[in-house]
């Protein structure tokens, strides 16, 4: 092919543009007068620190690995985040807007600001914060769009019985996951972590949650067990405190924690637990421990202990263990089969669970003291309290622990028909109140084919009152009346027969510096009429069982035992202790315990073998 040849001059065209007006605009000028950017345009990272909990989910979706978290070593270590945030490096980040739009709080936004000039190369890898890479916040560039969502906000359903079928039942009301639900309840999970630290166990819930998404229920029912023997027990009645502070919530509704922990002990029988399990039992020392009580407190402890290969028993006043849910919780809340399931794996380690035995009256602490090494005491808050207002000694008014015992008992065929008032008044407005409530007024439905249980608390709102919201929606739903704001007087009795109780109007629950404090109205009173009342006002420990020695050498402060951070009683060093008479006030708080005083007791049981 023939190709035109170029004129020997062509170069010295080029001249002709030296005297023409550049096209390109110098850099001075563009910083002066930068032009503003389009309205969505993705510019740099600001951050707003006040929101940002640190959970990482930005950095995991970054397509291109230009997001670390940074530690930041001002920050506090507070549950419900992580001392650390987003740092982005520039010269990786493609400007996607991904980790703006999966931002679980929607603290990170981008600004419209696009220009970035230095010869200082760290200077391209920022952690953004309110303020923008150079003091400038606004305009915003880049935002989520309102009308889609890389996170899944919404939980799945959880079946339910209606309240229809339910005033009249006992068989337990939340009916559990399917598989399909649990996968994609489980696939909303970021794996933060960051609920772990509020989980008194510190159970491993990200791990469990994937365990579920991949659908390896084995790996997830160990992963329940390396903190927390009773997951069947958790699964139901935990306080899940976990669920409050779960990245999820911050932008919908958080993560169903507790009914995961469910669906996996749902779905393994129970024969199967050994062999999945597997666990090793390392022997360390010939040594003997004795448990008072067998509440959760002391069969977590009674489960760590048996693992390191200390000979357990357990001694329990009551004819089955479990404490005080066992004889308390309503089984419409708590099977039987739940707690079942749970101790039988515990014993099945070898633990001896010896029930019918009350520490301190059919054997004494100074006996386990003579055949064990150590002891842990886990005795509860087992007495039930009342006000002691004029007509409280009535025979018709009860303590809470005693006709929810009488209750549940005579639910299992296991007693005799407790007295069903026609009309019931509650005191209290705790999970306890809500309990005693919904249980007689089942009683009652199954009696009478209609209920009167009217609950009266202090608080003046529901949102005050400290009972759980479910129950307050699902007592309501059920036909509790519910009188918010008012404090007893006193319960009237005529010629001997109990007719109702006089309430007086409360003004104000706590005082200013939040003491417990009540003030009233004198003048605004209500009589509610009624043939039985129950006082829910909280529970007392009882340390008949301790030697007086050890009573008077022990620090007890309002009802609890001063312990070391392992459970060890100050001044009586083969003593620990733990649950409701330590800490409390829930299931897990006490399963923390067992495992902390398991792993003081081994302390102390090393030590002594290793001075001998
Ligand atoms: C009605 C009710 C409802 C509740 N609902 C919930 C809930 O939904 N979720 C939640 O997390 N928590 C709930 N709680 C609180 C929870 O039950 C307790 O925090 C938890 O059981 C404390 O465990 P623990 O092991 O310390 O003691 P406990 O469970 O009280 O167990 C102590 C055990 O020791 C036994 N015992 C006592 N003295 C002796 C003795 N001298 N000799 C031998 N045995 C003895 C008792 O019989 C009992 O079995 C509820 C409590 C009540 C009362
Ligand atoms: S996703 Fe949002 S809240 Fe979580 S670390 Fe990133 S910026 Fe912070
Ligand atoms: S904009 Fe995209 S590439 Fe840049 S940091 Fe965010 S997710 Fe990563
Ligand atoms: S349950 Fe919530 S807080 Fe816990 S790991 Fe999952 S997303 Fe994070």
């Amino acid at each position: 092919m023939n190709t035109p040849e170029k004129s020997f001059f062509a170069p010295a065209r080029a001249w002709k543009y030296l005297s023409k007006k550049p096209v390109t605009v110098p850099m001075e000028d563009i910083l002066i007068t930068p032009r503003e950017a389009s309205d969505r345009y993705r510019g740099f990272h600001i951050n707003d620190w006040g929101k940002c909990i640190g959970c990482g989910t930005c950095s995991k979706i970054c397509p291109t690995d230009a997001i670390t978290m940074v530690e930041i070593e001002e920050l506090p270590d507070v549950e419900g985040s992580k001392p650390q945030k987003p740092s982005i490096d520039y010269g990786r980040c493609s400007f996607c807007g991904l980790c703006v739009d999966i931002c679980t709080t929607g603290s990170l936004q981008m600004t419209k600001e696009y220009l970035h000039i230095s010869k200082d190369p760290n200077t391209f890898f920022f952690i953004p914060t309110e303020e923008g890479i150079h003091g400038i916040k606004k305009p915003l560039g880049y935002v989520r769009d309102e009308d889609s969502d890389l996170l899944d906000l919404e939980r799945e359903e959880m079946e339910i019985d209606p309240p229809e079928i339910r005033k009249t039942s006992f068989i337990e009301m939340v009916k559990g996951f399917s598989k399909e639900q649990a996968v994609r309840e489980a696939s909303r999970c970021v794996e933060c972590n960051i609920c772990e630290k509020t989980c008194p166990a510190h159970m491993n819930i990200a791990d469990y949650i994937k365990d579920i998404y991949t659908d390896d229920l084995q790996t997830g029912l160990k992963d329940l067990y390396k903190t927390n023997p009773l997951p069947a027990v958790c699964g139901r009645m935990c306080t899940h405190k976990c669920e409050t502070v779960c990245t999820i919530g911050h932008r919908g509704e958080p993560i169903a924690i507790r009914w995961l922990k469910r669906y996996i002990v749902d779905n393994i029988p129970q024969d199967k637990y050994p062999e999945i399990l597997d666990q090793e039992v390392i022997k360390k020392a010939n040594a003997k421990v004795a448990i008072v009580g067998a509440g959760p407190a002391g069969l977590s402890a009674a489960y760590f202990l048996s693992l390191m290969g200390f000979e357990i028993t357990v001694y329990e006043e009551k004819n089955r263990p479990g404490g005080v849910l066992n004889y308390g919780g309503p089984s419409y809340r708590l099977p039987d089969s739940a707690f079942e399931q749970d101790v039988s794996y515990i014993k099945s380690l070898g633990v001896k669970i010896i029930t019918n035995t009350k520490v301190g009256k059919d054997i004494t602490l100074e006996e386990l003291k003579a055949k064990n090494d150590v002891i842990f005491v886990s005795t509860g808050f087992n007495k039930g309290r009342k006000l002691p207002i004029e007509g409280s000694d009535h025979e018709k008014v009860f303590d809470s622990l005693t006709i929810l015992e009488e209750m549940k008992n005579y639910v299992r065929g296991e007693g005799p028909k407790p007295y069903i008032p026609k009309s019931l008044v509650v005191i209290g407005g705790g999970n306890v109140a809500m309990d005693v409530a919904r249980s007689m007024l089942r009683l009652q439905n199954l009696e009478y084919k209609k209920s009167e249980v009217h609950v009266l608390s202090l608080e003046r709102s529901f949102d005050e009152m400290p009972a759980d919201e479910d129950e307050i929606v699902e007592g309501k739903e059920e036909g509790v009346i519910f009188h918010p704001g008012w404090g007893p007087v006193k319960v009237i009795v005529e010629n001997g027969e109990l007719k109702g109780v006089l309430f007086r109007k409360c003004v104000e629950v706590f005082d200013k510096n939040g003491r417990f404090n009540p003030k009233y109205d004198e003048n605004n009173t209500i009589t509610i009429n009624a043939d039985m009342v129950v006082m829910t006002v909280g529970q007392a420990p009882d340390y008949s069982y301790l030697p007086e020695d050890i009573q008077k050498n022990t620090k007890i402060e309002r009802g609890k035992i001063k312990t070391n951070e392992y459970g060890q009683v100050e001044g009586v060093p083969w003593l620990f202790a733990g649950g409701d008479i330590v800490h409390g006030p829930d299931i897990i708080h006490g399963v923390a315990d067992g495992h902390k005083a398991a792993q003081g007791i081994d302390q102390y049981i090393m030590a002594k073998q290793l001075s001998k």
